[in-house]
């Protein structure tokens, strides 16, 4: 099983911009294998294991399947 935390801080939060507007972000937690966004939201983009997603605290970013 992949690991679930930012290889630099091991935060397990993490964000997704959305593709058609780079300042919309969606935060979401990363829990047993699932991402569970923080904020409830029409419209979340699919979280994919090649979906380039930015840690939430530190300067991390990439691959969801890169994590760990
Ligand atoms: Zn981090």
């Amino acid at each position: 099983m992949a690991k679930e935390k930012c290889p630099i801080c091991g935060s397990q939060v993490f964000y997704l911009k959305d593709p058609e507007d780079e300042y919309e972000i969606y935060e979401f937690e990363l829990k047993e294998g699932s991402a569970r966004f923080l904020e409830e939201q029409d419209e979340c983009p699919p979280l994919q294991q090649d979906s380039h997603i930015y840690c939430n605290r530190c300067i991390w970013h990439g691959k969801l399947q890169n994590l760990g």
